[in-house]
Parts: C-alpha cells; sequence; structure tokens
C-alpha cells in the first residue's frame, strides 16, 4: 500500500483537489493584494484548522503583510458544532485602527465565525474582511459577514488540507469528504 492510498483511509471521496485550491487560493490572494495595497494588514489565523490555508494564501500575495493566530475550540471528536466557542489562544498584536482579515479554514454553521467576530471588533479594528476556504451549503447557518470564500461545498463533514477529524487527516493535500462510518462505529 502506498503511503498516498494510506493517507486515503476513511476519504469516502475527494471533493476538492490540491491544483484546483491552488489556483483558487492564487486568485483570492489577488484579489486581497488589490484590496490592501499600500497598506499592512494583519492576517489572523483561526488555528488549527486554517493552518495550511494561511500559510498558503500568505505566500501568495504579495504586498507586505503580518500575521497573527487565535485558537478557538472545536468540534473535538464529534462531527456538530455545539455553538459554545471558547478561545484557547488569543492575539499576540493589539488590533485597534488595523485593518485585519480573519483567515478561516470552513464555515459550517457560522457559529465559531460569529463569536469570534464579535470578540475582534470589540477591540476596535480599522476593518475586518473574512476569508474562508470553504464555506457549506446550508439554510439553517446564522447570518455572518464572509467576504471571499474560495468554495462553496455541500453540508458534509469534511478533511483535509488543515481540517480534521479526531485530530487526523490534516495532512491530506485535498478536501475530500470523510466516509460517514468512520464515526458511526461501523
Ligand atoms: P461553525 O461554528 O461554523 O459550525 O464551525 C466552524 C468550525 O468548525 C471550523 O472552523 C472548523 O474547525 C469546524 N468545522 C466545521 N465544519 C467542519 C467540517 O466539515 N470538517 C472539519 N474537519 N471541521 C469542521
Amino acid at each position: 500500500m502506498s503511503d498516498y492510498e494510506r493517507r486515503a483511509e476513511g476519504v469516502a471521496r475527494i471533493l476538492i483537489g490540491d491544483g484546483e485550491i491552488r489556483s483558487r487560493i492564487c486568485e483570492m490572494a489577488k484579489e486581497l493584494d488589490a484590496a490592501y495595497a499600500g497598506d499592512v494588514p494583519l492576517l489572523v489565523g483561526v488555528l488549527n484548522g486554517a493552518i495550511t490555508f494561511m500559510t498558503d494564501l500568505m505566500r501568495a500575495m504579495t504586498i507586505p503583510l503580518e500575521v497573527d493566530f487565535m485558537a478557538v475550540s472545536s468540534y473535538g471528536a464529534a462531527t456538530q458544532s455545539s455553538g459554545v466557542v471558547r478561545i484557547l489562544k488569543d492575539l499576540n498584536e493589539d488590533i485597534e485602527g488595523r485593518r485585519v482579515v480573519v483567515v478561516e479554514d470552513i464555515v459550517d454553521s457560522g457559529l465559531t465565525l460569529q463569536y469570534l467576530l464579535d470578540v475582534l471588533q470589540r477591540r476596535n479594528p480599522l476593518d475586518v474582511r473574512v476569508v474562508a476556504l470553504l464555506k457549506k451549503e446550508k439554510t439553517d447557518a446564522v447570518e455572518v459577514q464572509v467576504d471571499q470564500v474560495g468554495f462553496t461545498i455541500p453540508d458534509e463533514f469534511v478533511i483535509g488540507y488543515g481540517l480534521d477529524y479526531a485530530g487526523k487527516y490534516r495532512n491530506l493535500p485535498y478536501v475530500a469528504v470523510l466516509d460517514p462510518r468512520m464515526y458511526s462505529g461501523e
């Protein structure tokens, strides 16, 4: 069995290939370069899921920028958002008067992002833009600000490209649908 096949155990199907992700990120980076030309935005990555997206996005951008990270509680080993969000690691930077770009891996119910934006807005940044690699197509999500979306995906649990299930699969180079048998106990 090859490394690739071994890593792909638990993958139901590949949703977005690595080449497709790379070219979409280049487009998103160009838009950000244009939007922040002459400024030094602070890119705020939401750990752990956004690590891969953040590192690819910032390297595709050509303007001067700074990065910082925040960690919020995620689902643990579950596949549904509890709606309860906790800050596990706060920013190192003071964002007052800064142009902030929140870099999110995925927007599902929107609850995490809603909470995060509320926290950030209270610190008086100049402005805040939200960039998400993935957004799930669903009708019961909360109304939340998302300015740039890489891909709109079906309402299924996905893994790879930074996204985990029970801590694993973050190193898959693609976004894939997790085989539901992995969490149904079959
Ligand atoms: P929300 O609060 O929008 O429901 O969920 C946001 C967070 O939940 C994301 O930042 C991500 O960490 C996690 N999440 C949501 N959907 C998925 C998914 O399909 N796969 C994985 N691995 N994490 C998800």
